[in-house]
């Protein structure tokens, strides 16, 4: 498969190409150039076989012949060694939970896969690959957990100082090796931005090889397609059309929701379900998309006031808003009604779903407001109750256990670094380390 840019100013490049170098050199988002949609033979076939050999296939098209076979199964055998589980609250109404890899968040599959790619890629390099990321939260972890090990590769994660919880931090901050932590006094945007700058700086990148871990990376996208055949597997044949809701923030899980439709996965729609970081919900009522500083909120993985997967969003839909509103319906949440949906669904189901899950219930039953008609609605739980444990507490007052990995990194010490939110005390740290 050759990857192309969502600016379309760049040469087509290979998937180690699009994987190594994160951002496309006109600024724009690797895509493949095609998706192709699989035969009913073949869509049938992913209800029986087993769940890695699915998985399998479903990338296959992507990474090869580019990626060996032999590899590519390993990769994805490696990664995804933890279960997807349904669970149906309703006739209406199932909750995908993502959360049972080693960092109990979604984004286990696309770091977990996209660390083991990486290391393919580089095994000949000579010089080291640096990894930036910027995290909100989760995706620090998960990349740090996905890279934590791999020979040849450092990873740099960049974080928000007090923005993000402390079992959140203790996961990504305790580890050490080839993982570095840079506590950052500025917002989860700052972050980003400074990753951004990083990237275009031509010096820097004369000087150091780097690449990103952010969901701009196509590497972590892909696999986040296999938790939408985990759904198709496990629901009920689909006579009653499929709403999926997807707790957003980057919208890197929402545009592999709409490759994996594109491949004939049978989903009618889309919801993009946001905390008050609603630039999408607003772009899709009024057709302005307007980024601007993010608001801190109790769904904190998902506070993006400026999602950078949005162009992708837009090329899948041929740039038209039209084609955007058809596949996707948006919807903002308000912290008040996060922790009274949390509430709801925990008296009413006693199911005990974190900030971000709960968000995500709030998109479908808002949806459900305004569209009657028989429809069955599918949440991603997106992150395990135990990481959010102080919120859920103040919803329904009692604190979700908390499972042992999570437990033994609250003992560990942080040994994070502090910087400012300027670039040139980043760009210092990139050099002299
Ligand atoms: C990252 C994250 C999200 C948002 O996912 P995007 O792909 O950035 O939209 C939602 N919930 C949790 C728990 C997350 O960690």
């Amino acid at each position: 498969m050759r990857y192309r840019s969502t600016s379309r100013q760049a040469p087509l490049t290979s998937l180690r190409g699009a994987v190594l170098r994160g951002l496309a050199p006109d600024g724009g988002l690797y895509m493949p150039v095609e998706i192709a949609r699989r035969s009913p033979e073949e869509l049938e076939e992913f209800r029986r076989l087993p769940f890695t050999e699915v998985c399998f296939r479903t990338v296959r098209p992507f990474a090869g012949p580019e990626v060996p076979e032999e590899i590519l199964w390993q990769v994805v055998s490696e990664a995804i060694n933890f279960p997807v589980k349904l669970i149906s609250l309703s006739p209406a109404l199932h909750v995908l939970e993502l959360f049972h890899g080693p960092t109990l968040a979604f984004k286990d599959f696309g770091a977990r896969f996209m660390a083991r790619l990486m290391g393919y890629f580089v095994r000949a390099e000579t010089r080291g690959l640096t990894v930036l990321v910027a995290t909100s939260g989760d995706t620090g972890s998960a990349v740090a957990h996905g890279f934590l090990g791999v020979p040849g590769i450092r990873v740099v994660i960049l974080y928000p100082s007090k923005r993000i919880s402390e079992a959140q931090e203790k996961q990504f901050t305790t580890l050490g090796e080839n993982i570095t932590a840079l506590e950052v006094s500025g917002t989860f945007d700052d972050c980003q931005l400074l990753v951004k700058q990083a990237f275009s700086d031509v010096e820097l990148n004369k000087r150091t090889f780097l690449t990103s871990a952010n969901s701009i990376n196509v590497g972590r996208l892909l696999p986040q397609m296999f938790y939408h055949v985990a759904a198709y597997r496990q629901l009920p044949v689909a006579s009653v059309p499929l709403i999926v809701s997807v707790p957003s923030g980057n919208f890197g899980n929402l545009t592999a929701g709409i490759f994996a439709k594109r491949i004939g996965l049978p989903v009618t729609r889309f919801i993009a379900s946001t905390n008050a970081n609603d630039v999408v919900p607003e772009y899709l009522r009024t057709g302005e998309f307007c980024p601007r500083a993010a608001k801190p909120t109790l769904s904190n993985a998902m506070d993006v006031g400026s999602p950078n997967n949005f162009p992708r969003l837009l090329d899948l839909c041929r740039n038209r808003l039209e084609y955007v509103q058809r596949e996707i319906w948006g919807h903002g949440a308000t912290d008040e009604e996060t922790l009274s949906a949390m509430k709801l669904v925990y008296e009413r189901f006693g199911y005990i779903a974190d900030p971000h899950t709960a968000v995500g219930v709030l998109g479908w039953e808002a949806y459900r407001r305004e569209h009657p008609e028989p429809a069955q609605g599918l949440v991603l739980a997106t992150a395990h109750p135990a990481k959010f444990g102080d919120v859920v507490a103040r919803a329904i007052g009692v604190a979700p256990p908390l499972p042992e990995r999570l437990a033994a990194y609250l003992q560990r010490s942080k040994l994070s670094q502090p910087i400012s939110s300027k670039y040139e005390d980043f760009k210092q740290f990139l050099l002299a380390s």
